[in-house]
């Protein structure tokens, strides 16, 4: 098989032992690697001392690097032979923007290969205990961003949270800093007020904290929490009291 020139690698949420054998693999064997700022040091660090590391994420007091120049940052590697791992946060489609580093890649000829990662969607939900479906309680569950990009939000477009609604369980990224607006909006798309919310906070990890409470009241329980922090609503919900651990449930 010949061997792609760059592999999008999902980290997966962010204790390191949850990436997948080949996503280790593929960084034990990197010349590069191109990282987001969640990336856990000790799986930068499965890469050889001589791979060059770079860090594409946001730091305080940094301009983050357009996506532009992160797809020619790749697209350059790849030319020069070497061995690129793109390591992203949880899986690499899902918010992830991995879709236009694939299609930068395809456009300049150079082989690429995703390897999926645990998004946190799925590992947020797990270490709280709480189950996304349940033949009783849930027979879908929907996952959605928190707000839409900046160019979207100018021309006046929004998340349809009649269609999140409408799921029976909802998981929600990227929406912390506008939790009580997005309660207020699912009742008022005619969810109960008393569907209860979990917010985990650092999924985990060892500083992973979890605060619950229902649509009502959840942005005021929730208000010292921050990001990355992952929201789940719906009766599964209540299901993590029987399942999670005592210390892990606030
Ligand atoms: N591709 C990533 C998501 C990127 S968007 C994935 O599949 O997980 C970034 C959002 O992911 C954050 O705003 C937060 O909602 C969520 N997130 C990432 N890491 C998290 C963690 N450790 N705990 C809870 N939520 C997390």
């Amino acid at each position: 098989m010949r061997r792609s020139k760059v592999a999008l690698v999902g980290a997966g949420p962010g204790d390191p032992e949850l990436i997948t054998v080949r996503g280790q693999r593929l960084l034990e064997q990197a010349e590069v690697v191109v990282h987001d700022r969640l990336v856990d040091r000790r799986l930068i660090d499965l890469a050889p001392a001589s791979a060059r590391r770079i860090d594409v994420g946001k730091r305080p007091g940094h301009r983050p690097w357009p996506q532009a120049r992160i797809n020619r940052l790749l697209v350059a590697e790849a030319a020069r032979d070497r061995r690129v791992v793109r390591l992203k946060g949880g899986d690499p489609f899902v918010f992830g923007r991995g879709g236009e580093e694939c299609a930068a890649l395809a456009s300049a000829g150079i082989d690429y290969e995703v390897v999926p990662g645990i998004s946190s969607a799925l590992a947020a939900p797990a270490f709280a205990g709480i189950p996304l479906t349940h033949r009783e309680l849930s027979h879908s569950f929907t996952v959605v961003t928190g707000h839409l990009s900046e160019e979207l939000e100018s021309e006046g477009a929004t998340v349809d949270w009649d269609a999140a609604a409408r799921s029976e369980t909802i998981v929600i990224l990227m929406g912390l800093g506008r939790l009580p607006a997005i309660a207020g909006r699912l009742q008022q798309a005619g969810r109960d007020p008393a569907t209860p919310v979990a917010v985990v906070e650092r999924a985990t990890t060892s500083r992973q904290r979890i605060v619950r409470g229902t649509l009502q009241d959840i942005a005021l329980r929730a208000a010292s929490m921050e990001p990355p922090a992952t929201i789940v609503v719906g009766r599964v919900v209540d299901l993590a009291q029987s399942i999670a651990s005592a210390e892990a449930v606030a």
